[in-house]
């Protein structure tokens, strides 16, 4: 083999190879999308967040500080709701662990103990508003509502007056999401596109009122995870309750129950 021959043969390999690294690159690109695209993101629904809980539904507010700090320190990423439509839509790819904080019934504990915890770790949250109970004792002002809304909090539905929604005629239960979503509207200037069942339950009318009022998913509390193949009106929420420890907390973030 001439010299000449022989550097030809040894550029000829080193393109080769070249060309085999790029075109590896190339095809981890897609991969690793597909990959985010099937993420499962625990949803974890809270209720009143106190330094006195009672009751199931009434969560330390020490231990809710704990469980923020747990999530820190692992790594995860706490979602906007358009972040989360984005990831169920396949529209987006997921950060590392995703996870999305929701907190029912617009109680006045989020402003003042919810809010701050969460702003100390600059983690997002979804409240789901229950309209008629906005701007009545305990509760959330229309205010503060707006003041909230798009700083890192997503003001969404949870119907005019927090009724099990399953069995309700479809003019009753469309009438609930829609007027509950013109409320919220009103409050924020932003369009809520999500809804919180109370209680969990609904049927067939809860989903075709949904679809006409352009809402386009809604959260159950059964526990499980999210993903993009999951039904979007049928949404899984892990719920905290009431003396939940931090590795109680830490399976509900991995299984979602
Ligand atoms: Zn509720």
């Amino acid at each position: 083999m001439s010299k000449t021959l022989k550097i030809c043969k040894k550029y000829f390999v080193t393109a080769v190879i070249l060309i085999s690294m790029v075109c590896m690159v190339v095809s981890v690109g897609p991969i690793n999308a597909n990959a985010a695209t099937s993420v499962n993101v625990p949803v974890l629904c809270y209720h009143v967040v106190t330094n006195n809980p009672s009751g199931t539904y009434q969560f330390s507010l020490s231990e809710f500080k704990n469980q923020l700090a747990y999530l820190k320190k692992n790594g995860y990423t706490t979602l906007s709701m358009n972040q989360f439509i984005q990831i169920m839509n396949n529209k987006a790819a997921a950060p590392s662990k995703p996870i999305l904080l929701t907190f029912d019934d617009c109680t006045s504990d989020f402003a003042s103990n919810v809010v701050p915890a969460l702003s100390q770790y600059g983690m997002k949250a979804t409240q789901f508003v229950v309209s008629s109970w906005v701007n009545t004792s305990g509760h959330l002002t229309s205010a503060q509502l707006k003041s909230f809304s798009g700083k890192g909090y997503d003001i969404q539905c949870h119907t005019v007056s927090h009724i099990s929604l399953k069995g309700q005629s479809y003019s009753k239960q469309y009438s609930e999401i829609q007027n509950n979503k013109t409320a919220i509207n009103s409050y924020t200037g932003i369009t809520p596109s999500v809804l919180a069942y109370p209680y969990g339950p609904y049927d067939q009318n809860t989903i075709t009122a949904q679809q006409n009022s352009g809402i386009k998913m809604g959260f159950t509390v059964n526990g499980g995870l999210c993903n993009s193949s999951t039904n979007k009106y049928a949404l899984p929420r892990a719920v905290i309750v009431n003396g939940d420890s931090l590795t109680t907390f830490a399976r509900k973030i991995t299984k979602g129950y």
